[in-house]
């Protein structure tokens, strides 16, 4: 991160970047920051600044200099936008020192698209001032000719009581609602920065939890069925992210559970260290009913299912073999 901020100030930053992590880890919000950074009017060491009016149109990606080319629904690039993003790279920035151009979700890019190719030329061969910024879940899922090609940031979860530090730090959250936020957030900065300003995540978030619940515990039909249900996605890439985060959220919860059931006298109160601290009365109950031994054995075969559908397993397959050995 700082390494970034530090290439933003430069007056030679990379060509071209490839910001890596799981959803809502807050890639967006990074390429947003180091493109404010990269035309920042402050003096260097102030980049991004926040305040000037380069930074305030930045981070509403509103900035002439800076040009987001979303996918459409199907995934694909728009053609226009990508005859837009070639016709234009060559013309020299209008108010900043670079002209960003920001391709979020680059999964699977070069793949299902023919007029990436041609975009895969300028990242090869960037006129100067010209900034590429990719976002993607992973590497793995990229074209090896565009990885080779781009400066490497990868994003990983960040630890709740630091994110909880940074929310009051960085955006003025008040201390009880940054807690909140940031164990909700399963060390997602993106997802818990996005929330201070969306109550709806918040809900939405309770519901996904509320589901992973439901998935521990209650009639096996009822949870043999939800697993169809929460890991439907359009495409196999999206159906195994969904999934993988489900199964992050089951680690989360049942991590939890082993918490609570290894609580003795002498350290009674552990709310500050659990993740869902608010729901405290039916851990307890869960933990209780279940006993130690099995929680861990529990928690053990969650995270060889998570290790399977990395490694390509139909994610519905492992998600109902995972409820089965729940049981
Ligand atoms: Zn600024």
């Amino acid at each position: 991160m700082r390494a970034l901020a530090r290439a933003a100030r430069s007056e030679a930053p990379a060509h071209a970047y490839l910001i890596t992590g799981p959803a809502h880890i807050g890639k967006r919000t990074l390429a947003r920051e180091l493109a404010a950074a990269l035309n920042c009017q402050a003096a260097p060491e102030e980049r991004p600044c926040h305040a000037c009016a380069s930074c305030r149109m930045t981070l509403r990606e509103a900035h002439p200099d800076f040009t987001v080319v979303e996918r459409t629904e199907e995934r694909r690039l728009r053609v226009e936008d990508v005859r837009d993003a070639r016709g234009s790279v060559d013309w020299r920035p209008y108010q900043g020192r670079f002209k960003i151009y920001l391709f979020p979700e680059a999964d699977d890019w070069g793949n299902v698209d023919a007029s990436s190719s041609a975009l895969l030329k300028t990242i090869e061969e960037p006129p100067p001032q010209v900034v590429i910024v990719l976002t993607a879940t992973s590497v793995e899922t990229m074209p090896i000719t565009i990885v080779s090609r781009c400066r490497s940031v990868p994003l990983q979860p960040v630890a709740p009581p630091v994110l909880s530090m940074r929310l009051q730090e960085l955006y003025g959250a008040p201390p009880e609602t940054a807690r909140r936020l940031a164990a909700l957030s399963n060390g997602r900065p993106g997802w818990a920065i996005d929330a201070l300003t969306t109550p709806d995540l918040v809900a939405r978030r309770e519901e996904e939890i509320s589901q992973v619940v439901a998935l521990s515990e209650g009639p096996l039909g009822a949870r043999l069925l939800l697993t169809g249900d929460v890991c439907r996605g359009g495409s196999f890439l999206e159906s195994r992210a969904l999934c993988l985060r489900v199964l992050d959220d089951m680690a989360a919860w049942w991590r939890d559970l082993l918490i609570v059931s290894s609580a003795t006298v002498d350290v009674p109160d552990t709310s500050g260290v659990l993740t869902h601290a608010d729901r405290r009365d039916e851990l307890a109950r869960q933990a209780a009913r279940r006993g130690r031994a099995k929680i861990a054995r529990g928690l053990r075969e969650i995270e060889v299912t998570a290790g399977a559908v990395e490694r390509n397993v139909t994610p519905r397959l492992a998600l109902e073999a995972l409820v089965l050995r729940l049981n």
